[in-house]
């Protein structure tokens, strides 16, 4: 099918109606669904907190892990009520799923759910106008192609996106995996790697720059595996793209996530040494501390690799502090591979990180191996990883207290008088100042920690000299 740019224009005969999107999942959904609400803003739709008053409501699921599926249906159960109540009161709801789960289980959804109107999945969004015009019509519609075009050049760019979040905005860059490993599903449901072009990315900058970000997330499955068509012609890799966004005026922070330790090439190391506007704190999921594993897992890193990278990226930027993700009990898992993450963590020392059991995922090649390790087990080494983890996250958070960082604002604080924001960490930092400070950078000196976020008493402008001082902890 092809869709021509006429069908995101405007629409001068919308009326407003309004819209209920529920996210889960990663930030990329997050980014999704901000699109989604792009692409319909010019049909006449304004976002609603309420699902009750929604004309459209969209469910933009996850599919990493399992109980998604269980947890979709639920919440579906609960729409239909109020779908149903709109319809007694001679109104309409448009009942859509979209994202991983619709991607992969898009017929059995509606077949379950027949009060479902649309699925589509996370490449076919850009066509969410047509896809509604014949859901309103009547017609279940089933959209869950890779299709050949760009959804990215369908996309509206006039205007300035809707993105949510203002000073701080998330930018897909890239998308897509080819890397197959044994336990993920995003090579199914996201499909191939593919990149934005250098030009599609900074213009998108430009405009959240306009709109107010001074903070871009860069995202990608993949993310550092992003090549494109540089401004020269020429074919740019991330770090060339890092530096180019760096010079954008008004664009005070940079951040890329998620990366994989394989696609962490020297030029981009540097860029963490050379770009002061490169944020010291970079994710890198590991997955797992056992060479065994990994091979397992066809990560198509070993932990020489992930050591010598962090070695790296510590003398590159000595104040880098680093988050990682973690799978304990994938098929054939040992006591003896799960000692080995034990000892990765405590070598490594983590600022934060994300930890998983395993969850067999339908057609993954792990799932289909006969050595699972047995729940319980997985639970006892799920607990045992997350106590470590946790006892680094505290020490990182405490010896932040008495130090200045440089922190972002951005939106009021949860008392009165008080602003938030984030530190060059991403941790939480609240503090009594005035609300002008959002938007902008300051460097304040942390007063207390928390095991999730910082605070700093009263605003206290301590700007300058830059910061360039070593990570907490
Ligand atoms: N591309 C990133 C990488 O390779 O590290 C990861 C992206 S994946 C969407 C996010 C995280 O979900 C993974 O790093 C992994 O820890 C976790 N994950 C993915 N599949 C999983 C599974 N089947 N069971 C448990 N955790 C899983
Ligand atoms: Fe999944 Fe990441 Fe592996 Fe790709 S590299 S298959 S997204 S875990």
């Amino acid at each position: 099918m092809t869709i021509l740019r006429d069908e995101i224009r405007p629409n001068p005969k919308a009326t407003t109606k309004r819209l209920h999107v529920v996210t889960w999942g990663c930030q990329m959904n997050v980014y999704d669904s901000a699109r989604m609400g792009d692409v319909l803003a010019p049909h006449g739709y304004v976002p609603t907190a309420a699902p009750g008053d929604a004309d459209l409501v969209i469910l933009n699921t996850c599919h990493i892990r399992d109980r998604a599926t269980e947890k979709m249906f639920s919440e579906l159960g609960r729409l239909r009520l109020l779908k149903l109540a709109r319809e007694a009161a001679g109104q309409t709801m448009i009942l859509a799923v979209a994202g991983c789960v619709a991607q992969a289980e898009g017929a059995q959804i509606l077949a379950r759910a027949p009060y479902v109107d649309l699925v589509f999945g996370p490449q076919t969004y850009h066509r969410l106008p047509a896809l509604l015009e014949r859901a309103a019509s009547g017609s279940r519609v089933l959209d869950t192609e890779f299709p050949a075009e760009e959804k990215f050049d369908f996309l509206p760019d006039e205007a300035a996106p809707q993105t949510p979040g203002g000073v701080i905005a998330f930018l897909t860059i890239q998308e897509g995996c080819d890397k197959f490993c044994s336990f993920c599903v995003v090579p199914y449901t996201r499909g191939a790697e593919s990149s934005r072009s250098a030009a599609a990315v900074l213009a998108e900058a430009r405009r959240l720059i306009a709109s107010g970000a001074r903070e871009l997330v860069l995202l990608g499955q993949n993310v550092n595996a992003w090549h494109g068509l540089g401004l020269d012609g020429r074919d740019w890799r991330l770090d060339r793209l890092l530096r180019e966004l760096a010079e954008l005026p008004g664009l005070l922070r940079l951040r890329y996530t998620t990366s994989h330790p394989r696609d962490m090439n020297d030029d981009l190391i540097a860029c963490h040494g050379e770009i002061p506007a490169l944020m010291p704190f970079l994710h890198l999921p590991v997955q797992s501390g056992s060479d065994r594993i990994l091979a397992a897992m066809n990560r198509r890193h070993n932990i020489a690799l992930f050591d010598r990278l962090v070695e790296k990226l510590r003398i590159a930027r000595p104040d880098i502090a680093l988050s990682s993700d973690f799978i304990v009990g994938h098929p054939g898992e040992t006591d003896a591979d799960f000692a080995a993450t034990l000892a990765l963590v405590a070598r490594t020392g983590f600022a934060m990180a994300y930890s998983f059991k395993y969850s067999p995922r339908p057609g993954t090649p792990a799932a289909q191996r006969a050595d699972h390790v047995p729940p319980d087990i997985a639970d006892a080494r799920l607990q045992e990883l997350q106590a470590l983890l946790r006892r680094q996250q505290d020490a990182f958070n405490a010896d932040c207290a008495g130090r200045s960082l440089d922190v972002l604002f951005t939106g009021p604080g949860r008392h009165p008088g008080q602003v938030a924001g984030r530190s060059p960490y991403l941790q939480p930092v609240h503090i009594t100042g005035p609300v002008s400070l959002i938007g902008t950078q300051a460097r304040v000196k942390i007063s207390r920690a928390f095991p999730n976020s910082l605070s700093a008493g009263n605003w206290t402008d301590l700007s300058q000299p830059p910061n360039q001082e070593r990570a907490c902890a």
